[in-house]
């Protein structure tokens, strides 16, 4: 049952550029929260709330990590530690983890690598083996390889070359080798290319879509897939990349 209350920011970081991490002491939400799922946040002046990922969790604490591109997120970015966030969650369908300890793959496209870490961490934690490619247009745009969780095993890519190789997370994909359980998230563009890449494998996506309520009422995050139209507050953000219709969805 997701928690609708107010909680205090306990600890706030700046990693890189403009992104930003708030750790919010919920216990509730931190509780029951798996890999994959999200809260909204509540700015004030803006009547949507907006949706973020679980970063990581710690005992009571849960981070949420995100870029300052918008209103909301600028807004958030502003807040203080003491201050308090009016959260609603843990939200939706997080990613499903096969039935026993195995080797499983994490694809993280710019700020897709967001949710992916709070996953390595619960992975590792039960045993998995966790191979990661993290990948970001710029040295500069790329999650800092000394935050991803001790035991993961790291592929870097920069479409710049400026660090890691050079190039796109998607041209690293033959790394996938005998790896069947493959977790993605990052921009359309890198869907689309996983798609032609990764034919026949089982992977899931998390989907950063545009969301109205969050909570499956407005239909605003409505999809078309391959199983007829879901929401992906409430049937997602999880999904599996064969089952998206593509080119009927605007990201
Ligand atoms: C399930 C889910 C999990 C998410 N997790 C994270 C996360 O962990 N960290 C993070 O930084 N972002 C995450 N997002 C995206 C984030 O919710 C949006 O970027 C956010 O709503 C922007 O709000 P804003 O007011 O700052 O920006 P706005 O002023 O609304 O818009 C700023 C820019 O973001 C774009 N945008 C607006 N809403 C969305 C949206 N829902 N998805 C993608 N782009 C959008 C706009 O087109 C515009 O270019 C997630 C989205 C979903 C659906």
């Amino acid at each position: 049952m997701p928690s609708l209350n107010s909680f205090p920011i306990r600890y706030k970081e700046r990693p890189y550029g403009d992104s930003c991490i708030l750790w919010v002491e919920a216990p509730e939400i931190a509780r029951d929260a798996r890999p994959g799922q999200f809260v909204t946040v509540g700015c004030d002046g803006l009547m949507l709330r907006r949706p973020l990922s679980v970063h990581r969790v710690k005992g009571e604490e849960l981070a949420l990590m995100f870029s300052a591109t918008g209103t909301g997120t600028r807004w958030l970015s502003e807040r203080k530690e003491g201050e308090r966030l009016d959260l609603l969650g843990p939200l939706g369908r997080g990613f499903e983890l096969p039935p026993s300890p195995t080797r499983i793959l994490l694809i993280g496209g710019g700020k897709g690598i967001f949710p992916l870490i709070f996953l390595s961490e619960w992975a590792l934690d039960r045993g998995f083996r966790v191979s990661l490619i993290l990948g970001a247009k710029t040295r500069e745009k790329l999650y800092p390889a000394h935050l991803v969780p001790c035991g993961v095993n790291l592929s870097l890519i920069t479409e710049d070359g400026s660090y890691g190789d050079r190039g796109k997370v998607t041209d690293l994909l033959p790394l996938s080798g005998e790896v069947n359980y493959i977790y993605a998230c990052g921009p359309s563009s890198m869907y689309r290319e996983a798609t032609l890449k990764l034919s026949g494998k089982e992977v899931q996506v998390l989907l950063e879509v545009r969301m109205g309520c969050g909570v499956g009422a407005c239909h605003c995050c409505t999809i078309n897939t391959k199983r007829g139209p879901k929401k992906v507050c409430q049937d997602g953000p999880t999904f599996l990349l064969d089952d998206i219709l593509w080119d009927e969805l605007s990201l």
